[in-house]
Parts: structure tokens; sequence; C-alpha cells
């Protein structure tokens, strides 16, 4: 609401920090949750509450205070030890929650002791937010690293409002009472005023955990928004898509040195179509499932063969990680075994980078490729698939897109849908892309293109919002 306070609490504060010697330099993150919320904290100096990535060092807070004075709100840091980054970090959040929620339950370690930092961590963050701020402040809580803090405000007296935004899937409820402590975690939930989801599926998902698990809470209404009556409190539920900064993928992908680029990628692969698969290294991402497609495609139809080459990216993420680490190795045989298959003198089938891109070679990515593969297994929005329309400024792409991605439910009005564990459908698929005409590509293309720009990220933001200060 207007001349309203905010307190944003997430895992990871909005900066990245460089320490040595008890000195640290900071430097801003930029990503679409940062742009949009950096508008909403200035204008009311609020305050960002967030883990700093750094080991606790000397000469973070220092950073920190400078951080704040440039850019006009408030940066405290919760400050972890190297035990609890493990247990809690790489422990629980990215070996329970993460698998669990992205349907990949045998991947997950139901250790206890995960479990209990995990409570721990909370209750440091939810200790440091009962210290910030103004007694009118709005409290708004991001993602599964962090479901407990409401809770743990409550138990401190702290009675400020308060939301949760969940960015990832929240999953069927046959998966999620496997979850050791599915009551606890739900009831904690339920502290908070209102909770918002990615998508009305993952909304019903909970719903019904509510239903089965906590069959006390009544849940009444029906939309965007429903609320639910716990012990005298009301809390909403809704569903609110997270998007990207339009304007700016638009923007940049229309400069010089984007154009540039895009056009010197066209002339390093001259003579056949651009296939772009870009996803962080994780295996919701189905990296393997789409080598198998493309492998298929060529063996289906081999009058392709040289005409069309797959330009995946794979940028590196949790490689400490064992799981992650055969990951790789499994995506570089398959790169491998496909390119001996396919490959000519001239023509390479796969080309493979496992790197970080900068903004522009991304968009120079988005804007050169005929064709974008985004075949997640699970996902809960995915933002490549809503920046690669964006930056798509020829209006000629086609966008193959997971039906287990959130974004398929903005996205369905212009991109083919598959689904990802079905090789021979997306090989199906990217035929069919590769052979559409003009018109359908710039009708399909333009469609996505402004459902995207209508819902912005900005968009997303007063959604929240509004729903949360609606009487
Ligand atoms: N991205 C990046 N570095 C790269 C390539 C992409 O940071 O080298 C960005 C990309 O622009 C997108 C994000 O990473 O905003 C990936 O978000 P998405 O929702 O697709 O998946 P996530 O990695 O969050 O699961």
């Amino acid at each position: 609401g207007a001349g309203q306070g905010v307190i944003v609490v997430s895992n990871r504060l909005p900066v990245s920090l460089e320490c040595a010697g008890g000195t640290c330099h900071s430097s801003p993150v930029s990503g679409g949750l940062v742009t949009a919320l950096t508008p909403v904290l200035t204008v009311n100096k609020g305050t960002w509450i967030g883990w700093s990535g750094a080991p606790d060092v000397e000469g973070v807070d220092a950073a920190l205070r400078l951080f704040s004075q440039e850019t006009g709100y408030t940066l405290q840091q919760v400050g972890l030890t190297h035990e609890q980054i493990a247990n809690f970090y790489f422990g629980f959040t990215n070996q329970i929650i993460w698998p669990l929620f992205h349907d990949s339950q045998f991947e997950c370690n139901f250790n206890p002791d995960y479990w209990q930092t995990y409570l721990d961590v909370n209750a440091l963050f939810a200790c440091k937010t009962v210290e910030s701020g103004n007694a009118d402040d709005y409290v708004w809580v991001h993602d599964y690293h962090l479901m407990h803090v409401a809770k743990y405000m409550r138990e401190a007296g702290d009675n400020r409002r308060t939301g949760f935004f969940l960015h990832i899937p929240f999953p069927a409820v046959d998966s999620f009472r496997r979850l050791p402590w599915r009551s606890e975690l739900l009831n904690a939930l339920l502290e908070f005023d209102q909770i918002g989801f990615q998508t009305l599926h993952d909304r019903r998902n909970f719903i019904q955990a509510i239903s089965i698990l906590a069959p006390h809470v009544k849940v009444t209404g029906r939309g965007q928004v429903v609320t639910a009556k716990v012990g005298g409190r009301t809390i909403r539920i809704g569903a609110f898509p997270i998007s990207i900064d339009y304007k700016k993928f638009y923007r940049t992908a229309r400069s010089a040195v984007v154009r540039k680029q895009a056009q010197h990628v066209h002339s390093a692969l001259p003579d056949r179509k651009i296939i772009l698969g870009v996803d962080r290294l994780d295996y919701t991402k189905g990296i393997p499932h789409r080598l198998h497609a493309m492998q298929k495609l060529f063996t289906r139809y081999p009058e392709l063969r040289g005409k069309l080459s797959l330009l995946q990216v794979v940028v590196p993420s949790r490689a400490t990680i064992p799981l992650y680490a055969k990951l790789k190795k499994e995506i570089e045989r398959l790169v491998g075994q496909i390119n001996g298959e396919f490959s000519e003198p001239g023509y390479v089938a796969i080309h493979y980078q496992y790197k970080n891109l900068n903004f522009e070679e991304l968009l120079a990515y988005y804007r050169a490729s005929n064709i974008a593969l985004v075949t997640p297994l699970r996902d809960g929005m995915n933002l490549v698939a809503k920046e690669y329309c964006a930056a798509n400024v020829e209006r000629n792409g086609v966008l193959v897109l997971s039906e287990f991605a959130g974004a398929a439910a903005q996205l369905r009005n212009g991109a083919i849908l598959v689904n990802p564990f079905d090789v021979e459908g997306v090989a199906a698929a990217i035929h069919q892309a590769y052979m559409m005409d003009e018109g359908e590509r710039r009708k399909r293309m333009d469609r996505m293109r402004e459902s995207i720009r209508k819902n912005d990220i900005f968009k997303w933001v007063d959604s929240f919002f509004a729903s949360a200060f609606a009487p």
C-alpha cells in the first residue's frame, strides 16, 4: 500500500561480495526480483534481510552499510556458520525440499539433522526480522528456504503483517506427505497472512494438502485469491505468476551490441537453423531427456541432419553436490555420443557450453535462435521461456515448452507444448517447429510477447501487494 514500509526476507541478499583480508567489496546482482523490489524498498527506506553468501567474515557489515547508503535501503545480513550452511543450504533446502517439491522424491535425503538446522536458521532469520524496520512494516518472505519465519516471528511477539511467495512448485499431496515433518511445515506456512504460488495448479496442490493434513482449516472462495480460516485469522492464498522486466529484455535485444553478436552467431553457423537450450545444471531441467529427443529427431527425420544444430548452454550450479556432478558427466557423455553419431566435417550436431553467459551474450543467443527448447521435467515458472520471447525482436522464433513448467499457463497461447518425458513427442515438436511457416511463427510469437509485456515483473509485485492490502 502507499506509504507502507516493506521488509524483504530471502535466503540471499541482492549483493555479491568479494572478501579478502577483512575487507569486502559489494556489487549489486541483477535479476528480475531485485529489479522489481528495489523501487519498492527505496521509496520507503525499506530493509532486505538475507545471508550474504560469504562465510561470516568481518567486513561484510561495513560493505553492506556502504551499499545501503548507495541504494537507499538497508541491507541486514544473517550470518551462518559453515555447519549451518552445510545442513541448512546444501542439506535441507537442496537435498530435501528442492527434489521433493519438484517431484523427484527419490533424490531426497531425509536427514533429521538437516531439519533441525533448518529450524535453527529460520529462527535466526526471524530474530533479525523482529529487530528490523518499523511497527507497521509489511514483511515479505521469499521461497522454500524460509517457510518457518512467520511462525518464529509470532512466537517472539511480532504480529506485523507477513506474506510468503513460493518460487518453486508445490507438490501433489502424495509427494508432500512423504516429508517426515509435513504437518509442522504446513502449519508454519499457515502462520503467514498471505501465501502466493506461481500457478493455480500449485495452489490446488497446497489446498489439497490442507484438506488432508490440516482438515480443521476451512478454505473458501474462488478466483485468483481464496481465503483460509485458521483460529480467528484469515489467510489469503493466491496464484501470482512471476515474470520478467520485459522492456529491459526487449530494449537490450534491439541494441547494436546484441545485434552484432547475434549476427556473429549466425555467421559462425551458416545455412542451418539454431535450436537453443539454456539451463542451470539441474536434474529438474530435463537436459538428458532433451538430448535423447535430439537423437530421436535425427534418426526419425534423417533429412534434418546438417540442417539444424542444438546450442546447449549449461550454467554451472551446485556442482559440489554429487548428484549434480553425476548429471554433468551424463550430459557430457550424451553430447559426445550424439555428436559422434551425427556430426560431419563443417557440421556439429550439438554445440555444448558449460559456463555463465553475460547479459548481452545471452540476449544474442536468444535473438539468433530459430527455436528455443525449454523442456524441464518440473519448473516453478521458467524465466528463460519468457526471456526468449521478449528478446525475439524479429518475432519469428518458435518456443517448444514443457507442460510441466509454470510458464506454460501463460504461454500456451503460442508455444508448442510438450511432455518432456515423451522423447518421440519432443522430436515431433521440434520437427513441427522447423517446418512452421513464417506467418504462423509470427502469430504465435506475437501472442506470447503480448501476454508477457502486459504481465511483467512490476505487475507481479503490484498484484501481490494489491491482494495483501485488499480489505
Ligand atoms: N541466466 C544466468 N546466467 C546465464 C544464463 C542465464 O543467470 O549464463 C539467467 C536467465 O536469464 C534466467 C535465470 O538465469 O533469468 C534462470 O531462471 P529460470 O527461471 O529459467 O530457472 P532457474 O535457474 O531459476 O531454475
